[in-house]
């Protein structure tokens, strides 16, 4: 048998290549731990390939197998260690220019959060990706201090309620912000959100903690640490080189409400408004994705903040990673269906080919020389 998995991850790993030539969106599954041993578990097998059985607890035979594949999986033992190093290179495209972003979709409690930020409490052990990211750009940004010289930034922004929220913002509560959908001036697509210049994982963490504390946090029946908004931490890095050539490019981390289907008749008022649009948010997350999969022409970015703000990612030239979380308990055989099936969905979307964001000195030499050439006539006029 083990001569078999080993010829699958070699294939699976050749997939993976041409899934990057392709521009794909790639997927990625990690089931987290049960919180008690005594639980039963839905997950029926985890392959190195990628693949995942689960099986129907009402159905505890073959019928109720479903098997599902995706890029990576990650199973209940694997480590916030083992994740990154998976994702590494995809965070070093990011100091060659090229755009990222990268999701966690899930169930509330499903360990989105876990997976992005760490547990909470600023804990040094089992840091998330958000932090060992950003560390590993500042170690990038080192090793390559002498031929580039690399400046980054950060911003950190909720939707909540179809609303932009700064989260690094001195009084974040009254920041209501505007997202600019054309971002191909260079320009930033939250040009009012405060912006951080970050040199230090120090500064990091300060910075998280500031978010962590301005974000909405309510509770929910199913869980009190659950968090009904999108956060988006967007890391900016600008890159000059040697020779006066510039990059520039962007690594969007999101951490995505939960996607469970609010039962309507259990929550009233302000709760109530809050579950139609998270929903709305997630529902027009998965209408863009349909509309990209199947290659429509119009696709509808517009209808949701979350969509708008990660339109060049979706469906751009960026590299885009989901990683679709799931609980392993019976209780929730229901919505970890729904998270597989939609995470399925999504890894048919095939995006333009991931498009480098440099532009070579010669091109910085020869529109500088167009600027004076313009002023010259203008004088001249
Ligand atoms: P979500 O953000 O999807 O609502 P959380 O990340 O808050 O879920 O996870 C719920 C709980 O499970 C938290 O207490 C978290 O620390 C724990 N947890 C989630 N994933 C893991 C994991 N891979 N290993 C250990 N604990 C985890
Ligand atoms: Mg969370």
């Amino acid at each position: 048998a083990s001569g078999y998995y080993k010829v699958v991850k070699e294939n699976r790993n050749l997939y993976n290549m041409v899934q990057d030539l392709k521009g794909n969106i790639r997927v990625y599954c990690r089931i987290r731990p049960s919180f008690t041993a005594e639980a039963k578990t839905v997950i029926d097998f985890i392959g190195e390939d990628g693949s995942l059985v689960i099986l129907d607890p009402l159905k505890p035979h073959k019928d109720g197998r479903k098997v599902f594949q995706f890029n990576r999986m990650f199973g209940p033992t694997a480590t916030q260690d083992v994740v990154f190093k998976d994702i590494q290179p995809l965070i070093r495209s990011v100091v060659d220019g090229y755009n990222v972003c990268i999701f966690a979709y899930g169930q509330t409690g499903s360990g989105k959060t876990h997976t992005m930020s760490g547990p909470s409490g600023g804990s040094t052990k089992d840091r998330g990706i958000n932090f060992l990211a950003l560390n590993y750009l500042f170690q990038m940004s080192d090793r390559r201090k002498d031929i580039i010289n690399y400046d980054i930034h950060v911003q950190m922004v909720e939707i909540y309620n179809e609303q932009v929220r700064d989260l690094l913002a001195e009084d974040s509560s009254t920041t209501k912000l505007e997202i600019r959908s054309c971002t191909s001036d260079n320009g930033l697509s939250l040009p009012d959100a405060t912006i951080c210049s970050v040199k230090s994982t120090t500064d990091v963490l300060n910075l998280m903690k500031l978010g962590e504390v301005n974000r909405v946090v309510s509770s929910t029946a199913m869980n009190n640490r659950s968090s009904r908004s999108h956060s988006v931490l967007t890391v900016h890095v600008h890159g000059k080189d040697t020779s006066g050539g510039i990059l520039r490019s962007s690594l969007h981390l999101v951490d995505l409400a939960g996607s469970e289907r609010v039962d309507k008749s259990e929550v009233t008022g302000d709760r109530l408004k809050e579950a139609q649009y998270i929903n709305k948010s997630l529902s027009c997350l998965g209408d863009v994705i349909m509309a990209l999969a199947q290659k429509n022409t119009h696709i509808p970015y517009r209808n949701s903040k979350l969509t708008l703000l990660l339109q060049d990612s979706l469906g751009g030239h960026a590299k885009t990673l989901m990683f679709a979380h799931v609980s392993p308990e019976e209780d929730s055989f229901g919505e970890t269906v729904t998270t597989l099936k939609f995470a399925q969905r999504v890894s048919t979307v095939e995006l333009g080919a991931a498009r480098l964001n440099k532009e070579s000195s010669e091109v910085m030499q020869l529109k500088e020389q167009i600027e004076s050439l313009k002023k010259a006539l203008a004088n001249k006029e």
